[in-house]
């Protein structure tokens, strides 16, 4: 077998997925020939080991299992508070505080709307003319009126 076709099959021959024959002659090869045997160590150092699966060793000791069950439905359970909880509070105390300054001010909006509105409405209005000026005062100081003969008084 020739290195280039020794090195394709390297992968292959440390899964264990070539042929008896294809295995045994790859296997030929890295004993003769030193470059393709670094290589191969290369490989293996860099590709993991499969994982294999584990059992893990329990021993099931039921009866303390069964004890230890009983203990924890029989005995009173703490009540305490999660940590969200005053968080949550804290939440929903600062979405009060913006909703109530968010109708206060909506409120003044409105009542200054009214307001202005007053305001334009008065100053588009014309009051009657006497308010603005009473008919005494519409005569100039030096006008006499007439009497009635014509004649000045
Ligand atoms: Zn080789």
């Amino acid at each position: 077998m020739r290195c280039r076709a020794a090195r394709r099959l390297l992968v292959a021959f440390q899964d264990g997925e070539l042929s008896a024959g294809d295995t045994t002659r790859v296997a030929e090869h890295l004993t003769e020939c030193e470059s393709c045997r670094t290589r191969e160590e290369h490989l293996s150092s860099i590709t993991p080991e499969p994982l294999r699966m584990v059992r893990p060793s329990v021993d099931p000791d039921w009866s303390q299992m069964d004890a230890q069950l009983h203990h924890a439905f029989n005995e009173p359970a703490q009540r305490t508070t999660p940590v969200w909880i005053p968080a949550r509070r804290a939440m929903m105390g600062m979405y009060g505080l913006a909703v109530g300054v968010l109708l206060i001010w909506g409120a003044s909006n409105a009542l200054r709307v009214q307001s202005l509105e007053a305001e334009l409405v008065a100053a588009t209005t014309a009051p009657p003319v006497e308010t603005l000026m009473p008919a005494t005062a519409m005569q100039p100081a030096s006008y006499k009126p007439p009497a009635s003969d014509g004649k000045p008084r």
